[in-house]
């Protein structure tokens, strides 16, 4: 590897990421004229609409023999050896072991959009927004959400889109399950087919192509989207801004960021390209880091306590959460079932009667037949699904850097929902006949917090408009700037707070 350089591009601002935060943000600032550079660690992924927006590198989603070499970017814990290893540079998720809470989360252009189940909803808690910080209120933040769900085109998904497999359909005859009732305004991030046994291809105003989901083709779920049936960041967010002048740079992965001695609002980011195999720099006036909780933590901490290049945070790392998320495999094993029909979540489900119960929902495993195991297996695989429960946990969480290491320490004991979803798991399992292998720590896909809002920096890391006490021109958009947890699917509260932080820019 070469030694570092500096770029010749001289940006005005940097975002880091591009998932919900980055994404979001970086669009909105240059098209609202803005010269931005968004840098991400990942790919560009290959699918209809990438490769419709004209993006020369592009590298397969992971599916057959890559499915061992490619689902896996790396892997890192508190007791990992070196904090984490790399597999692939090129792969899709992260996954990281702290104590008490295991995260999953993604790398590529477009971020966690790329694997998510693309449930779309507001926080599912009660006056969300409210007392964090003066400035910031739900009747601020309202207008957001709604630009979050027109500019990804979300749908309610109604009985006349005849989407198979859902909860109502599955459940209809059960003696034990019942639908549940859907969260206030619920809303999916897909293109549904007009003729459901023929979806067609679309052309979108900006020129990008997609499908129309395939709901007998079980390849939209957490492995991605190929075909583009699910809405993913890359084409609803960046590819009219890259029209407006954003440029990306996939595959460049930051390593820290710097004040610069001269000014104490301008920063040197420090990355690695690995298209060049080579370690780079930029510099800017404001930096927009948005690289999910688990690396923008890791980033501050490393900037701050290894690097000496940013100051103060003394609330750096408190109050992380992981949305009351718990996982478990529901064994149905019934022969005739094949649970992968149909869209890769199906709708919340409850015990009957168990009205107070907490949001459970769950789908088959995606993109099934891609996987490269014999046909029996496969078959075996289709008729069992995951099963989730989430929900407003204590955010009593802590990340931490000792000796260069981020460590992540949640007790999940304290926080009631985790033994309520545990409960009603064990009595699926029981009534049913069917049971459900659970992890025995919470895995999370919604970390969230550590460098929260605050009204000053004696509680949380940053202020009403994202940008971090004492480091001024330094902005947080990502989850982990979330000052509670949204107790339901948390993407358009992220994306609505990059719109935010996007709308207060520079004024
Ligand atoms: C299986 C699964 C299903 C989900 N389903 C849903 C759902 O239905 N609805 C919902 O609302 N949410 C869902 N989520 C959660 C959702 O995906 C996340 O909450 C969301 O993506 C977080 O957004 P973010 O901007 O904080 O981070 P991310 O979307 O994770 O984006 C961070 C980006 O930063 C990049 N990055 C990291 N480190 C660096 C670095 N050093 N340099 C440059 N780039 C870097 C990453 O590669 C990534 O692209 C799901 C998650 C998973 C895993």
């Amino acid at each position: 590897m070469a030694s570092a350089s500096v770029s010749s591009n001289t940006p005005q601002v940097i975002v880091i990421g591009s998932g919900f935060g980055g994404a979001v943000c970086a669009a909105r600032l240059a098209e609202a004229g803005h010269s931005v550079t968004l840098l991400e660690r990942g790919p560009w992924w290959d699918t209809v609409p990438v490769r419709s927006m004209g993006v020369d590198r592009r590298v397969a989603l992971p599916r057959g023999r890559q499915l061992f070499t490619r689902t896996l970017r790396g892997m890192g814990g508190n007791r990992f050896p070196g904090n984490r290893i790399r597999l692939n540079k090129r792969g899709l998720f992260e996954l990281f072991f702290g104590k008490g809470s295991a995260i999953a989360c993604s790398s590529g252009v477009g971020g966690g959009s790329h694997i998510y189940s693309a449930v779309h909803v507001r926080p599912l808690v009660d006056k969300y927004w409210e007392g964090h910080n003066p400035a910031i209120s739900d009747e601020i933040m309202a207008p957001h959400y709604d630009a979050v769900l027109e500019r990804m085109g979300s749908i309610t998904p109604t009985a006349e889109h005849g989407i198979p497999n859902t909860s109502a359909e599955r459940f209809r005859d059960s003696e034990f399950l019942e639908p549940a009732a859907p969260p206030p305004d619920p809303r999916l991030g897909y293109l549904l087919p007009k003729d459901p046994v023929n979806p067609v291809k679309v052309t979108d105003a900006y020129g990008v192509e997609r499908y129309e989901v395939d709901y007998e083709g079980n390849d939209n779920g957490f492995l991605g989207s190929p075909s583009g049936g699910k809405t993913t960041l890359d084409f609803a967010y960046l590819a009219p801004a890259m029209r407006a002048g954003l440029v990306v740079r996939d595959m460049c992965e930051v390593t820290a960021i710097v004040r610069q001695h001269y000014s104490s609002s301008r920063y040197r980011v420090e990355y690695t390209d690995h298209h060049a195999g080579q370690k780079t720099m930029l510099e800017a006036d404001h930096v927009i880091l948005a690289a999910g909780a688990l690396n923008t933590l890791r980033l501050l901490f490393h900037s701050r306590d290894v690097v000496g290049g940013l100051v103060g945070m003394p609330q750096l790392g408190q109050r992380y959460g992981t949305n009351g998320d718990y996982f478990g495999f529901w064994n149905y094993n019934e022969p005739s079932l094949d649970q992968t029909r149909g869209l890769p979540t199906t709708g919340g489900v409850q015990l009957k009667g168990d009205d107070g119960s907490p949001m459970i929902g769950g789908g088959g495993f995606p993109s099934v037949d891609s996987y490269p195991l014999p046909k029996r297996l496969r078959k075996w695989i289709k008729r069992g699904c995951f099963i989730a429960g989430l929900g407003e946990d204590a955010m009593n969480g802590t990340a931490s850097m000792d000796r260069g290491k981020l460590k992540v320490s949640f007790p999940y004991g304290i926080s009631p929902i985790f033994a309520r979803i545990r409960t009603v798991f064990d009595e699926i399992g029981k009534r049913t006949g069917k049971k459900i292998y659970m992890f025995k720590t919470p895995l999370t896909v919604h970390p969230t917090g550590g460098a929260c809002l605050g009204s000053s920096p004696e509680n949380g890391v940053i202020g009403a408009n994202g940008e971090v006490f004492d480091n001024e021109g330094l902005y947080v958009a990502d989850a982990a700037a979330l000052p509670r947890s949204p107790g339901g699917p948390p993407s358009m509260t992220i994306a609505a707070w990059a719109e935010h932080i996007a709308s207060q820019f520079e004024r």
